[in-house]
């Protein structure tokens, strides 16, 4: 089954209005000269950087997500931002279960669920982020941890065209420890093997990225692993040669 490879940029909370143009714009700028680009690309800066950054981007095919999107269309949520108004920014995509907001936020399978969920109902795409900690890995958790994240925070009517899986086992994540090849490989596969028992032959379309340290010297061989779909870049998202030389290699 050939599915497009996924290079999605989490800039987290860095960059300032100057920042994200310039780095919208490198990488608009070489998107713009590829003929026929065998990956697609999304970048996701924060909040306030989204608006200049779909402009900056325009016509080059980069599409712009968010970083997280509340349940509600709208309300009383001091704070937060609905996926209505992410897609009424431009937005395409939203990442939803970032091991950062599960700890930070104390989010849960079932909030993630329900935020994706309100996200694709507001016609977003979702990037859902499961995950093993250092400590369950050692405990020999992986796969059970992996499974019952899969499986609390996939929303109802997930199909390969709206939901996006993200494999970032924690301890990779920003802390130049990568996942091998082959770790990496194993856990994606049952990651595959839990969503075909939840939503059949669509598991085989659905993309299933990796993220935790990648770089434009390990992604070569983490994509070329037949469940690794692409990546979920943090660190290196943020210089245009390092995200451009990651997309190169898939
Ligand atoms: C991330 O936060 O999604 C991530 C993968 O970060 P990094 O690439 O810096 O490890």
């Amino acid at each position: 089954m050939a599915r497009r490879p996924l290079i999605a940029g989490n800039w987290k909370m860095n960059g300032l209005k100057k920042d994200g143009r310039a780095l919208a714009a490198g990488l608009a700028k070489l998107m713009k000269k590829e003929k026929k680009p065998a990956f697609e690309m999304l970048v996701c800066p924060p909040y306030p950087l989204i608006d200049r950054v779909v402009e900056a981007v325009k016509g080059s095919g980069i599409k712009v997500g968010g970083q997280d999107s509340h349940t509600a269309v709208s309300g009383a949520h001091t704070g937060d931002v609905s996926p209505a108004m992410l897609a009424d920014l431009g937005c395409k995509y939203v990442i939803l279960g970032h091991s950062e907001r599960r700890t930070d936020h104390g989010e849960k399978d079932a909030l993630v669920k329900a935020k994706a969920e309100a996200a694709i109902a507001a016609g977003l795409k979702v990037i859902v982020c499961v995950g093993e900690t250092l400590a369950q890995r050692e405990k020999g958790q992986t796969i059970a941890v992996n499974r019952r994240q899969v499986r609390g925070s996939l929303p109802d009517g997930a199909d390969a065209k709206n939901t996006v899986i993200a494999y970032e086992p924690v301890w990779a994540i920003g802390t130049g420890l990568t996942a091998t090849p082959e770790q990496a490989q194993e856990v994606h596969a049952e990651i595959r093997a839990t969503l075909a028992g939840l939503i059949g032959g669509e598991a085989d379309k659905m993309r299933i990225l990796y993220g935790g340290s990648m770089k434009p010297g390990n992604a070569g061989e983490l994509m070329a692993q037949p469940d690794i779909d692409g990546g979920l870049i943090g660190g290196a998202a943020l210089k245009v040669e390092d995200f451009w030389g990651i997309a190169k290699s898939c």
